[in-house]
């Protein structure tokens, strides 16, 4: 699955795949959601019900790139840019 159009409306990101389906998720899901090693390893050095707080600044976009052809990588006004999501865990993580 492939997206052949990311739009971001208001809080959102708006994809659109090559099976014609859209789906959707805010900007703080987007970012809690961060596979990059650093937000995964805060993940586990917490306790699971850790909810992480962002402020304005770490959830706004600032650039979103095609990685490969494989993933997009993501890059967030605070300047934090490792978070590379695979097409099928931007997928999964997003909703119709
Ligand atoms: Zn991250």
């Amino acid at each position: 699955m492939t997206p052949v159009e990311i739009k971001v409306q208001e809080k959102y990101l708006q994809i659109k795949w090559d099976d014609n389906s859209e789906t959707k998720i805010s900007l703080a899901d987007l970012r809690r959601f961060c596979p990059c090693a650093i937000c995964t390893s805060q993940k586990d050095t917490h306790h699971h019900d850790y909810i992480k707080v962002f402020s304005d600044a770490q959830i706004v976009l600032k650039s979103i790139n095609i990685v490969g052809n494989y993933a997009v990588g993501v890059s967030w006004a605070d300047n934090h840019n490792t978070g590379i999501y695979d097409f099928n865990y931007l997928k999964k993580i997003s909703d119709l």
